[in-house]
């Protein structure tokens, strides 16, 4: 029987996901027998827990962070919105969040009986404005999305943590693609720029480790005591994860990726990644499509949906936006011959 092959990335312009750094392949398979749901037994991959949420705060400008490494960014929003509203005190919660907020808030509302409130946006950005019409006595928690999975827009992460605040909210920060790109922009995302509370940054996206491996981090350990239940069959006595058993894997790659990156190998990226978004902006404008300016590596526009449908059928991977735009994602394996081809068969049809 011939084995399946896994898709190669040459033509895949639409994953927030990318070929995993080679240290980071590298340990995911070391680790791949390792479960750090069960720490008293797996010490080493444990300890190197503790080292990614270490090198996770130092991302995220916290210099005493608590958190762990999730299977992505959804388990963490929907664990950072089960903070929240386990902390609050009401019987009623609600989250108010941007149109823009990734699907997993939707998840989050359903499982934990939470009302999700979202505010139209402006610029493809939250308006602080709008949002604060939605909050009230039962908000338990504020959103803000660093790095938007359509547009890869940032919201005003300061204006939405004093929302929060002014609210008795918490305010969560949902990074989990962009953050691996923020720190060598000058936007204010982060823990040191604004009283973010609880954040999502994966470092299975553009942090280059192996899936799976999505990160929660939270401003202080009594947020994270929230989570905590008794574990009564495992040496340690209480656990804060969403999963039980999970991937060791995803856990010794995201330390090797951080290790080998953070933060001069990121930087080189980021700015090979936006040239490449800034480049493919201006050859889809030279060529009449109304493009949404980049503000990180990804670039939206107004092609056709024929136009899409015939880059899919010669093998491009792209996806559209809900208003129907086609959307690049300029993923660290995104090369600017990748995209001169792609500008050619645009040109071809
Ligand atoms: C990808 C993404 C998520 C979900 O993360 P998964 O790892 O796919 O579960 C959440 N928020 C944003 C902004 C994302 O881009």
């Amino acid at each position: 029987m011939q084995l399946a092959e896994p898709q190669d990335f040459e033509r895949v312009l639409s994953s927030m996901c990318t070929e995993p750094h080679p240290a980071a392949r590298d340990a995911a398979e070391r680790f791949l027998a390792t479960n750090p749901g069960d720490p008293g037994t797996y010490e080493s991959v444990a300890t190197l827990e503790e080292r990614a949420v270490g090198l996770l705060g130092e991302v995220t400008g916290h210099p005493d962070p608590e958190g762990y490494v999730a299977s992505g960014g959804t388990e963490a929003n929907i664990q950072a919105v089960r903070i929240a509203r386990n902390r609050a005190d009401t019987d009623d919660p609600n989250v108010v969040a941007p149109t823009s907020a990734h699907f997993s808030f939707t998840k989050a509302a359903d499982l934990l009986g939470v009302e999700l409130r979202t505010a139209p946006t402006t610029d493809h950005r939250a308006d602080p404005a709008a949002m604060s019409r939605l909050v009230d006595d039962d908000t338990v928690c504020v959103v803000a999305v660093a790095g938007s999975t359509e547009y890869g827009y940032v919201d005003p992460v300061p204006a939405l943590a004093d929302l929060a605040h002014d609210a008795g909210a918490l305010c969560h920060v949902d990074a989990a693609w962009g953050g691996f790109a923020l720190p060598f922009t000058d936007h204010e995302w982060h823990f040191g720029h604004a009283d973010v509370d609880t954040m999502t940054i994966d470092p299975h996206k553009m942090g280059q480790a192996a899936i799976p491996a999505g990160g929660l981090l939270v401003r202080s350990r009594a947020l994270l005591d929230e989570l905590a239940i008794q574990t009564p069959y495992l040496e340690s006595t209480s656990q804060v994860t969403l999963t039980g058993t999970r991937s060791g894997a995803g856990v010794a790659s995201a330390v090797a990726a951080m290790e080998a990156l953070w933060s001069e190998g990121y930087r080189e990226q980021y700015r090979a990644s936006m040239d490449n978004a800034e480049w493919l902006a201006d050859r889809l404008a030279a060529r009449g499509h109304a493009v949404v300016e980049p503000e990180l590596p990804l670039v939206a526009a107004d092609l056709s949906v024929p136009m899409t449908e015939e880059l899919r059928s010669r093998g491009w991977r792209v996806t559209k936006t809900g208003a129907g735009e086609m959307r690049v994602v300029c993923m660290p394996h995104v090369t600017r011959s990748m995209l001169r081809s792609f500008v050619a068969d645009l040109d071809w049809y």
